[in-house]
């Protein structure tokens, strides 16, 4: 492998090590940082996800709040757990995990939290601050891998950047977030209907793998001495795969993510940002 290999665990202890010190100075004028989650059914995955974000949030010094319910529960029931933990003055920030089970739409459960308690930041009201560019909960996964790129100096500012993928979640607001003044990189977004996906991500300083389809990205979709970011999480029949075939591709890229321990640690790194933004603004900060 001759690409840089960008670590995400690395990246995300020294995020951790800078929220445990906010969450620690919220401590001191008695003010604990209280995370919510919120899992629908027992999806394995999504269990190991949330147990993770617990596990951050505590070795962070936050209180966590788990709250785990079945599939089968009404959507009245879960609206209401919401509306409970939106008026909860323990509370500073409340994780619904997606996707919700039997293929319900998340939006409106979404668009119920309260927006100064998005730890998401998927919220409408976040995901219409950052298209203006104004300060406001930032979506995590994103938010997440502009850390990452800093954590490893990698500079955005000029930089062709074509990210494959264009959910809510992850790509859509990641071209938004790139492209705000002081990212200044001029960013391109590709998905399914894209007609020659090899020739623009060839083109790419930076390209980045949001499309939940393992090994899509082989060595000929990257320029030699590219940064490439590998966003996918799939179960595969060997385990779990990223997006890139990152064998191949570590041989010609510059630097690469690693799945796991790549992108994956970043997203609950910016979970916890989150988090204890949205605590420090509760008490007036
Ligand atoms: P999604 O299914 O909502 O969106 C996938 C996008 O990829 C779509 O916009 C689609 O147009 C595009 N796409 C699919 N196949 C393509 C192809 N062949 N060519 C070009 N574009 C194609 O998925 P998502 O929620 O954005 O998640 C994407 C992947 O990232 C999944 O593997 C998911 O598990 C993973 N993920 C990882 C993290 C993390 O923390 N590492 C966080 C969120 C999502």
């Amino acid at each position: 492998m001759t690409a840089r290999l960008l670590s995400g665990k690395e990246a995300a202890a020294a995020v951790e090590a800078e929220v445990a010190e906010r969450v620690a100075a919220l401590a001191a004028q008695g003010k604990t940082v209280g995370l919510a989650t919120i899992l629908v059914g027992e999806e394995p995955a999504s269990q190991i996800y949330v147990r993770g974000k617990h596990r951050a949030a505590t070795r962070a010094g936050m209180r966590s709040f788990d709250h785990v319910l079945a599939a089968e529960t009404p959507p009245a029931d879960l609206e209401r757990l919401i509306d409970r933990l939106n008026a909860d003055p323990a509370v500073d920030a409340i994780l619904l995990q997606i996707p919700l089970p039997g293929g319900l739409d998340p939006l409106p459960f979404v668009e119920r939290l309260d927006p100064g308690k998005d730890a998401d930041g998927l919220h409408p009201v976040n995901l219409g601050r950052l298209l203006l560019g104004r300060p406001g909960l930032r979506p995590a996964t994103p938010a997440g891998i502009l850390r990452l790129l800093d954590h490893y100096a990698i500079d955005t500012r000029g930089a062709f950047v074509v990210v494959v993928g264009r959910s809510f979640l992850v790509g859509r607001p990641l071209a938004v977030l790139l492209s705000l003044k002081g990212r200044d990189a001029t960013v391109a977004v590709a998905h399914t209907a894209t007609a020659d996906l090899r020739g623009l991500t060839r083109q790419a300083d930076i390209l980045v793998a949001a499309a939940g389809r393992p090994g899509l990205i082989g060595p000929e979709h990257v320029r030699p001495g590219a940064v490439v970011i590998d966003v996918g999480i799939n179960r595969t029949a060997d385990g779990l795969a990223g997006d890139v075939d990152f064998a191949a591709v570590a041989e010609i890229a510059g630097a690469i993510t690693p799945v796991p321990g790549g992108v994956g640690p970043m997203t609950i790194a910016g979970l916890l940002e989150n988090t204890v933004a949205a605590a420090e603004a509760r008490a007036g900060q």
